[in-house]
């Protein structure tokens, strides 16, 4: 199932390029969890709910993708975790490039960096956009994998992970460059996109036999595989929950491929995944003073 949010925060399904409403499942399900609840309600319910949410969806009217307003396909992950470098080609690229200041020791790789956090303030779908807070500064797009966690769990063995997602979307990890924290940098408005929409897990046989693309402006920059993963997604969620419980809806950026590269306001971002799906995403400059 293709799962996706969309206009002024509905619920859909996607089927054949179609959203079919299912706000009212969304109504019943959030009115049924407890305010105080870690984590997402809706990705929480999926075991539940997920086959009334296909009977609606059945029977719900649909109106074609291109007529709505994609929003990030989880309304509130209790946090959105990060992994740095986790393809060689990219950890080479970062290493060879002198414009990007490292903070870190030369060569360090995941296992000694950890993963990070994005705020979930950042996180945005393909609608709305990424704006550039800073124009004089280089701010790069990576394209990646993305995680989303459908259960409770800690101290998970990487033999025992796939049961902890409930599926995948695709990502932006956008990235201003500079000498600050990675979590300050990678935090803008804006700054963590996702979409278009959460494929259930069923659909992915094997998430680590994946292939994604990402273009600027029609330019292929981003030709990934999951295969090239240095952590792969099982050995990813053993490390985030060795230091975190992890929740229904947190989100989990699986690492950029090589080819990242500066984007500018006007050019427009392509990502598309054939078990997953495109979006596009326009660049825009900030708009200083707005709310
Ligand atoms: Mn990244």
């Amino acid at each position: 199932m293709k799962l996706c949010r969309f206009d002024d925060d509905r619920l859909g399904v996607v089927v054949d390029n179609k959203i079919h409403d299912v706000t009212a499942a969304q109504d019943e399900i959030r009115a049924a969890y407890p305010y105080a609840m870690k984590g997402d309600a809706i990705i929480a319910s999926l075991p539940e709910w997920r086959g009334k949410i296909e009977d609606m969806a059945a029977k719900a009217e649909a109106r074609p993708v291109a007529q709505v307003d994609l929003l990030a396909p989880v309304a509130r992950p209790s946090k959105t975790m990060a992994a740095p470098v986790n393809y060689h080609a990219h950890h080479a690229e970062m290493q060879a490039d002198k414009a990007i200041p490292s903070t870190r020791p030369k060569g360090s790789g995941i296992g000694d960096q950890g993963i990070f956090l994005k705020s979930n303030s950042a996180v945005v779908g393909p609608s709305e956009g990424v704006s550039l807070r800073f124009p004089d500064r280089r701010s790069d797009q990576e394209v990646e994998f993305v995680i989303i966690i459908g259960k409770q769990g800690t101290d998970i063995h990487q033999d025992d992970a796939l049961d902890y997602i409930a599926g995948y979307t695709l990502g932006l990890d956008m990235s201003l460059r500079g000498p600050e924290d990675r979590s300050f940098r990678k935090s803008i408005d804006g700054h963590a996109v996702l979409g278009p929409w959460m494929v259930t897990a069923d659909e992915v046989p094997d998430p680590d036999n994946v292939s994604f693309k990402g273009f600027v402006n029609d330019e292929l920059r981003q030709d990934a595989h999951t295969k090239d993963l240095i952590y792969g997604i099982r050995r990813l969620i053993e490390f985030a929950s060795s230091f975190y419980t992890i929740y229904p809806g947190d989100v989990y950026y699986t690492g950029s491929p090589a080819g990242v590269g500066q984007v500018y306001p006007g050019d427009v971002i392509h990502a598309e995944c054939g078990l997953i799906g495109p979006f596009d995403i326009d660049v825009r400059a900030h708009e200083f003073g707005g709310d």
